[in-house]
């Protein structure tokens, strides 16, 4: 607020980035009872939220209603990628386009020894181009229209925006910054960490106001875990709320492999969606071959759907 203040930007407006899940629900709660201010509520979709997170969006609209809150709720979506992630990884895998924006587990082939070995992890891009940036876009266009003007055009000088960001405590690692690289008039914030709340207490504080409590991502994220690792977000709850999703993240896992062979990629090393660098259909094995028998028509359907869609682009250049 300072730093806006002191660039002469003394409209400042509030943005809660809402991700559909408990640690961005926790502050838009806040909000609903009037302890934090906003001007705009937007929940960016990445194209590959899982259902559950779709319904709990659907529920916190009607929460707003109950509360009678009239903050505009806007719906956000990548510039140039409008069906998101799935459609980021088609290109990949269909076209020419290089860039895999997922935090993907990568293996590599040791010269010496003929074994496939880890390769670190690919950044974590996703979480910028498919929720923050489309979440800061949403909101200069947004207040473009209510000063009617045009998309392209200039926002006034004295404009700025604070977008609250819903990491908890506990991911304090996750900050890399309060500025936004994209806008110089935005700056990120982080209130539960200001306020020290930690995921578990932001889902406790929720379950006793009984609000819905499935965390939010997208339902290929390879930071989904399983076992001793769980933490809340798992492969074992998309394999049972999501059969088809956990299908589509199997077909992906494959098919970016298959890619990345016919050595049209710039890529050099084998990507996984499963942390311990295998086949997720492999890793999932029993559960892979009951659920393609049940939905192996839908996945082929959404397939060739995607397929015929990639060849309409190509030919449109
Ligand atoms: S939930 Fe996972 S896959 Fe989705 S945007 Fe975030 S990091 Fe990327």
């Amino acid at each position: 607020m300072h730093e806006l203040e002191s660039q002469g930007r003394t409209t400042i407006y509030s943005v809660l980035s809402f991700g559909g899940g408990t640690q961005s629900g926790y502050l838009l709660e806040q909000h609903f009872r009037g302890e934090i201010e906003y001007d705009f509520i937007i929940f960016s979709d990445t194209g590959a939220e899982p259902e559950f997170i779709h319904e709990q969006v659907a529920w916190w609209q009607e929460r707003q209603r109950s509360y009678g809150n009239q903050t505009p709720f806007l719906i956000a979506r990548h510039g140039s990628m409008p069906a998101g992630l799935e459609e980021m990884l088609m290109r990949y895998i269909y076209t020419d386009y290089q860039r895999l924006q997922l935090p993907l587990y990568c293996s590599q082939l040791e010269q010496q020894t003929g074994e496939m070995k880890p390769a670190g992890m690919m950044p974590r891009q996703c979480t910028v181009d498919f929720k923050i940036v489309p979440v800061q876009q949403a909101a200069r266009q947004a207040v473009l229209r209510e000063l009617q003007l045009g998309p392209r055009q200039r926002l006034p000088k004295d404009i700025g925006f604070i977008i609250d960001i819903g990491f908890s405590y506990d991911e304090i690692r996750r900050i890399q910054s309060f500025q936004s690289p994209q806008y110089a008039y935005m700056y990120l914030a982080y209130p539960l960490v200001e306020q020290h709340v930690t995921t578990e207490a932001s889902i406790q504080e929720l379950e006793a106001g009984g609000c819905p409590v499935r965390r939010s991502r997208c339902y290929l994220c390879p930071f989904q875990c399983d076992g001793s690792r769980d933490i809340g977000m798992d492969w074992d709850e998309i394999i049972r709320a999501e059969p088809l999703s956990f299908l589509k993240a199997c077909w992906f896992d494959e098919h970016l492999r298959i890619a990345q062979r016919s050595g049209h990629k710039l890529l050099r090393s084998l990507p996984y969606l499963h942390y311990t660098r295998q086949p997720l259909a492999q890793v999932y094995r029993e559960a892979y071959r009951g659920l393609l028998v049940l939905h192996g028509k839908d996945l082929e359907a959404w397939r060739s759907g995607w397929e015929k869609r990639m060849q309409l682009r190509s030919l449109a250049g």
